[in-house]
């Protein structure tokens, strides 16, 4: 997706940033913000009345339900008014609603989860905990049609130079012990496996889990390419992770449920690696719904017209286009490139090089399978050219030469797809 300078393909191979790349020791904390904005994706189909209105007073870790049908919520981080309730669509067609949330310089907690929700039980978390720093959607894991057997802690991160995942690991490994004995209780999962680089076995094994050390070899760490390294069982379009009974999970979730059970307060804040634009990593703690700006305001990062703001990494990261645009749940890093470094996509066609083929992980033939997204075939690339299997590593933009944003088609086409076949079974 985002093509850098800053290392080779081949041999050596990428690897994953270590924490060792961090600068300083320790999370650096990011004052409270002035105004705060939460999203939630919306649901498909009828979206009903909305429970919420603009000059409504709300306290930090508030549950706020969305709507009088449905079961929507989010969590305030901030205490204050809200000034805003909005509907936005991002570039893949995603719909989010934003609650836009005048803070005051004070908290003032909310007490109904420490009053009615906090005991550790499947209602309590789906009730109040269905969003966490690091799962946007904890209830996948207790609500589901077949139960789960494996829960895979991922401490490796999603992308190249981020490192929230490891610092948590290191920062925090007394605290995920306790909390995988809240995940066994709300889940009724036995089985974790805790999948670290070397550097993390010590903290790895203080947890209890089962442990499996990996090399830090990206994109090994990636989710359907763990399910056949580790479990020997390969996911596909036909054999989904809940087919086989598995779920992954960020370590900074399970800390999270340990101190939302522990403490009797929603958690409010996230963890986050930013990039700079001379790829200096640095790891911070700010409220969810913190504006970028704020965020790169706190830590001295200028911004100017031209520069590229992402959220991830540089390889399946996301372009933001607007420093309002807030932090969310699962906003693992923020990275900013300078102008001089953004090399836009190309408009010429694919010269049939064959080398994103040849650097596909998931051995897709994505030479022919960009062929069918560019024309918005979307039922065919999925049937043909097994648009489904793609794990989403980016390596396939990053090596071609002609810039086609490869990436950026899989990823419209992986939220099409599902609206196609909707709309032929509507129409009969
Ligand atoms: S198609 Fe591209 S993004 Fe998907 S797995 Fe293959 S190389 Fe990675
Ligand atoms: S790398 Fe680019 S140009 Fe080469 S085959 Fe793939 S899509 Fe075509």
């Amino acid at each position: 997706m985002i093509k850098k300078p800053f290392f080779g393909l081949g041999k050596p191979k990428l690897q994953y940033s270590g924490i060792n790349n961090i600068e300083g020791k320790d999370l650096k904390e990011i004052p409270p913000s002035t105004r705060v904005t939460l999203m939630h994706k919306s649901p498909g189909g009828e979206l009903g009345e909305l429970v919420l209105s603009i000059g409504d007073e709300v306290r930090t870790g508030q549950k706020l339900n969305l709507r009088e049908m449905g079961e929507e919520y989010l969590t305030s981080t901030a205490t204050g008014t809200i000034t805003d309730i909005s509907h936005t669509t991002e570039y893949t067609g995603q719909t989010f609603t934003s609650v836009s949330i005048e803070a005051k310089s004070k908290d003032l907690w909310d007490d109904e989860f420490e009053k009615t929700g906090k005991d550790a039980a499947p209602e309590n978390a789906l009730t109040f905990l269905s969003s966490l720093p690091g799962i946007s959607d904890l209830s996948s894991l207790i609500e589901i049609d077949n139960p789960l057997n494996t829960i895979i802690i991922n401490g490796l991160d999603r992308d190249l130079l981020v490192a929230t995942n490891q610092i948590i690991v290191k920062t925090m490994a007394e605290h995920l012990s306790e909390g995988i004995e809240y995940l066994k209780k709300i889940t009724g999962v036995s089985r974790f496996i805790f999948v670290v680089p070397p550097s993390l076995r010590v903290e790895a094994e203080q947890s209890g889990a089962e442990v499996e050390v990996i090399e830090p070899v990206y994109p090994d760490a990636t989710p359907g390419l763990l399910m056949k390294r580790i479990l020997d069982n390969p996911v596909s379009p036909s054999r989904t992770f809940e087919d086989l009974g598995v779920a992954f999970i960020n370590p900074e979730a399970v800390v999270a449920l340990r101190t939302a059970f522990v403490e009797g307060k929603l958690p409010v804040t996230k963890v986050l690696t930013v990039i700079d634009k001379d790829n200096r990593l640095t790891c911070i703690k700010a409220r969810i719904g913190t504006p970028v700006r704020d965020i790169l305001s706190a830590l001295n990062i200028d911004v100017s017209h031209g520069d590229r703001l992402v959220f991830g990494g540089p390889m399946s990261g996301q372009s933001v286009y607007s420093e309002d645009m807030p932090i969310l749940h699962d906003t693992d890093a923020i990275m900013v490139q300078d102008k001089s470094q953004v090399n836009p996509s190309g408009n010429d066609p694919c010269i049939n090089c064959g080398e994103c083929v040849r650097v596909c992980p998931a051995k897709i033939p994505v030479n022919m399978l960009i062929r069918l997204l560019e024309n918005g075939l979307y039922e065919e690339a999925a049937q043909e050219y097994d648009l489904l299997s793609c794990v989403e590593c980016g390596l396939c933009s990053y090596v071609c030469e002609m810039r086609i944003p490869i990436s950026h088609y899989i990823m419209l086409g992986k939220h099409e797809l599902p609206l196609t076949e909707g709309l032929e079974e509507s129409n009969g």
